[in-house]
């Protein structure tokens, strides 16, 4: 007879995983308990030498679905005389606490089954959810997670879901979101300040509406959806013109997996993605006969795709199909904002920004308290990228290389994110939005309140950006009380990197990025850098060649400024009877630039790798003023064709100890190609191809002269699927060793990760 304890930390409350241990228990025949305490689960148990051997490798082998353990600590303890058998306790709270949150989970199939099952008691309930799935970080205020920590804590449980929440071998033992018709939160259609419907009815109203051609906002699970008829282009036209979103694509929720073929192109990665438990909208390639419309995504051959993660929308989607058999179920779903501002959190938010885009509101009474937008995905030779991390993945944190103190990231200015370390572990926020507003920044102030709050953790240090007009600058500025490093944009991405890789030695570090700030005071986004991760030290070894911002911000708005910037630095004109692609809408405009270059008039000097994808976007005409971030980019991307395997050469300079890839050269073929009426996706086909090869050279060089192989990749470029699919590559096949990002974006979302493990290296070698 011997008696264990373990201690074991990691996603294991409220993740089913004391009733897990309970019926090893009983397998096993032991005696003892298990618990929920401030240091994470505490289990003692009692029984024969191999009857615990087996329940301590069956207590890792056989882990719930959304149990995840980090540490396992286990001891001998004196054995208890005449215990009998085998309890879960109360739960005991204290200070310091290493469990965490789970992120929101996609409904798992045993409630789908409840609630179309006609006989089931949450039958077209819509707030279904066990220990297995269900809504966790957007409805928890703070831990402990139980039941009164959570925006539940108004809906007492009735006599049957109590029963179930108290029976250890019930599916909803201790789910704290349980809930069912008779106790739980409600559904109903409004329209202005009149309630039209409730329940069913609720739902019935709505579908109509979407199926006449209607908008309706919908709340969900981390804020609203504004949604209509995705086989409707009219209906898409007018969301997109009360949105204020022109160009930018549209997710698209399908009903299953079937649905999702028949529009696109589905590899198993993609099926795993688009069904798992964190469903992302994955980004699918169309098929050729795929029947909606482009409007949807006009600027390329992919879209937006999501499968129902909520019980609501299960319900909302089937009812849908059910009301017009005849077409395809597919629902747009894109974040309830205006463009640039953060997704709606409360009712009377949603009411107040959104009345002037829906036409009807969904709404229910469970709060949602944290805010939490789709995540993106999109696959690359089998390999996932992430574009947006938001739902299903935070607050997952990214494992450090090693415990450090704890240190606060405070992100980039767009597509913001911030980051809080603790020990080992990092947790970078969700998607916050572009700090360009109020909302933005108030939200931005919600999480940087919040995080430190259900870590039970507070930063004993700070990194912000080098820029010092941010408002993540003047945010860290406002917390003077703590230690603040800064640490340049470009380089962040780098650390990013790094960190989730867990490189713990010196390495190149590639960034393909938009615009940053520089340490020289240039812009910088096409930069190779030496990072050592042990001195947190870096030194920039080498840039792409530079052109001028003609407007600096104007000029990242309207990339045909770019393109002029280079046609005027390179002395090139157009041949005669042709004029450049953008005379025609900006020849004002273009005679103003002009004078600006002449002169140097707020024009900054740019090696930024985004702005050259502009540049040549521009001069084929495909894109002369975006409206929305990376468009020129994507555009370029989507026009490839045919390939002819040419490859434009651009060629490497040395100049005052950096390498710098002559990008201009590269530039200059493309025009040598548009004047002589090459087709565009040829162009667009040899500047990918010839880049990358420059980029591989430029790396190249950069390893021959510091002897390092390994090279981490980030940054804004890497969405691309051309650069991120054949770069790493190219790199391997000359002997380098490529690390790219997969638990965190390669875009500016990575930074606040970056900032916080570069913070930790640096208290570390400043001790040493
Ligand atoms: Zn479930
Ligand atoms: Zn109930
Ligand atoms: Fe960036």
């Amino acid at each position: 007879m011997q008696r264990l304890v373990f201690i074991i930390t990691g996603q294991v409350q409220g993740v089913g995983f004391r009733p897990f241990v309970y019926r090893l228990a009983a397998e096993e025949v032991l005696t003892g308990f298990v618990l929920n305490d401030s240091k994470g689960v505490r289990i003692e148990i009692q029984g024969s030498e191999d009857r615990l051997k087996s329940f301590s490798l069956r207590l890792r082998d056989e882990l719930p679905p959304l149990a995840a353990i980090v540490s396992l600590e286990w001891e001998n303890m004196p054995v208890v005389e005449a215990e009998e058998r085998f309890v879960i306790q109360a739960s005991r709270s204290g200070a310091g606490h290493s469990v965490l949150i789970s992120p929101d989970v996609a409904t798992c199939p045993d409630c789908l089954q409840d609630i179309f099952a006609p006989k089931n008691r949450r039958y077209g309930y819509a707030f279904t959810n066990c220990t297995n799935c269900g809504p966790r970080f957007t409805i928890t205020a703070r831990i402990p997670y139980d039941r009164p920590s959570t925006s539940m804590a108004c809906f007492p449980l009735c006599t049957d879901c109590r029963l179930e929440y108290e029976d250890p071998l019930d599916r909803r033992f201790h789910a704290q979101p349980n809930a069912c018709p008779v106790c739980g939160p409600r559904l109903w259609l409004q329209k202005n300040e009149i309630r039209l419907a409730e329940g069913s009815e609720a739902l019935a109203g709505l579908v109509q509406k979407l199926a006449e051609g209607g908008i309706a906002a919908v709340k969900g699970l981390g804020g609203f959806h504004l949604v209509c008829d995705a086989a409707n282009p009219e209906a898409v036209r007018t969301l997109r013109a009360r949105k204020k979103r022109f160009g930018k694509p549209l997710a698209v929720m399908v009903p299953d997996l079937a649905t999702a073929r028949s529009l696109c192109c589905v590899d198993p990665t993609e099926a795993d993605l688009l069904s798992g438990i964190k469903r992302p909208i994955v980004l699918l390639r169309r098929k050729e006969d795929c029947p909606l419309d482009r409007e949807l995504a006009p600027d390329t051959d992919y879209l937006g795709i999501m499968l129902p993660y909520t019980p609501l929308h299960h319900l909302i989607l089937a009812r849908f199909a059910a009301l017009r058999p005849k077409r395809i179920p597919a629902l747009v779903m894109t974040s309830g904002n205006m463009s640039s501002e953060p997704i709606c959190l409360g009712n009377r938010e949603a009411l107040s920004r959104l009345t002037r885009i829906a036409d009807l509101f969904l709404l229910h009474d469970r709060d949602i308290l944290i805010r939490c937008d789709d995540s993106v995905v999109r696959v690359v030779d089998g390999r996932a990228i992430l574009l947006r991390r938001a739902r299903g993945y935070t607050p997952s944190p990214v494992f450090l290389p090693r415990s450090g103190p704890s240190v606060f990231g405070t992100g980039p200015e767009l597509k913001a994110t911030m980051c809080l370390t603790k020990g080992n572990q990092a947790f970078p926020s969700q998607h916050i939005g572009d700090m360009s507003n109020l909302e933005t920044m108030e939200f931005y102030r919600e999480m940087a309140a919040h995080l430190p709050d259900i870590l039970q953790c507070e930063p004993k240090a700070q990194v912000r950006d080098v820029h010092p007009n941010y408002m993540t600058t003047a945010f860290a500025q406002e917390r003077s009380h703590l230690p603040t490093m800064t640490l340049q944009h470009h380089v962040a991405h780098v650390w990013a990197c790094i960190a989730e890789n867990r490189i713990d030695e010196p390495c190149l570090g590639i960034a393909l990025d938009g615009t940053g700030l520089g340490e020289d005071g240039t812009l910088w986004g096409g930069e190779l850098f030496l990072v050592d991760p042990i001195r947190a030290q870096h030194q920039r070894i080498g840039r792409l060649a530079r052109v001028r911002l003609p407007g600096g911000d104007q000029a990242v708005v309207e990339p045909w400024r770019i393109a002029k910037a280079f046609v005027h630095s390179l002395g090139l004109a157009p041949p005669a009877g042709r004029a450049w692609p953008w005379m025609e809408q900006y020849a004002t405009a273009d005679s103003i630039v002009q004078t600006m270059l002449d002169r140097g008039i707020n024009s900054p000097i740019s090696s930024s790798c985004g702005r050259l994808f502009d540049a040549v976007s521009a001069l084929l005409g495909l894109c002369l003023v975006i409206d929305y971030e990376g468009q020129a980019a994507i555009r370029l991307e989507s026009a490839q064709a045919e390939d002819d395997r040419i490859a434009y050469p651009c060629p490497l300079r040395h100049d005052e100890g950096l390498t710098i890839l002559d990008t201009h050269e590269i530039f200059k073929c493309v025009f040598i190609d548009w004047r002589n009426e090459v087709p565009t996706g040829i162009i667009s086909g040899r500047f990918h191809r010839g880049l990358i090869r420059g980029l591989v050279d430029w790396t190249l060089d950069g390893a021959t002269r510091t002897g390092i192989r390994k090279v981490v990749l980030s940054g804004g470029v890497f969405q691309n699927a051309t650069l991120a699919r054949c770069l790493p590559t190219a790199l391997q096949k000359r002997d380098l060793e490529p690390s790219v990002h997969t638990l965190v974006p390669p875009n500016d979302a990575c930074i606040s990760l970056g900032q916080a493990w570069y913070g930790i290296c640096a208290l570390e070698a400043e001790e040493k």
